[in-house]
């Protein structure tokens, strides 16, 4: 069996920042899950934050800076998730991650643009970012054709 990461909340658990229960439904997600070693994480619960939280976004990067819609920095709670979430990566040599997308923890391609306007840029968030510069191949919930196509081939 692959060992593959997983956002938690993509399985339903309670941990996004609206408190609501959002599991991916897709038969897709299921065939995969079945047949993949899982481990979950969820990087804004495991770096500290509360759920529900305030939603936060993206407002630099560079120098990393994240903060709520409150205008609270919780840059670090950000980071801390990311490295636990490579922690566990290393620990177990998961080399794949399936995170949801439009997170600025978890998504691997489209983020919100800091202005909490709803307005997506293209971008990263923390902890995809982080998994992929350790050479860990980041999907999100929208490709599951491709993940599931990339498990046959590793
Ligand atoms: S997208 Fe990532 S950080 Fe946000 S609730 Fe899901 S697992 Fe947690």
């Amino acid at each position: 069996m692959k060992k593959l990461l997983i956002s938690s909340c993509l399985l339903g658990e309670n941990v996004r920042y609206d408190g609501k229960i959002k599991r991916c439904m897709d038969p897709l997600f299921y065939e995969i899950i079945k047949n993949s070693q899982i481990f979950t994480v969820c990087p804004e619960v495991d770096g500290g934050l509360p759920t529900p939280r305030d939603p936060s976004e993206i407002v630099s990067l560079n120098p990393l800076k994240i903060v709520n819609s409150k205008g609270k920095d919780v840059t670090s709670f950000f980071e801390k998730g990311a490295k636990k979430a490579l922690k566990v990566c290393k620990k177990h040599k998961i080399k794949v991650a399936l995170l949801k997308s439009k997170s600025p923890s978890c998504s691997n391609n489209f983020i919100y643009d800091g202005t909490f306007s709803k307005k997506l840029i293209k971008g990263e968030g923390v902890t995809a970012k982080l998994l992929k510069e350790n050479g860990i191949k980041v999907f999100n919930e929208n490709e599951l054709i491709d993940l599931l196509e990339y498990l046959k081939k590793i």
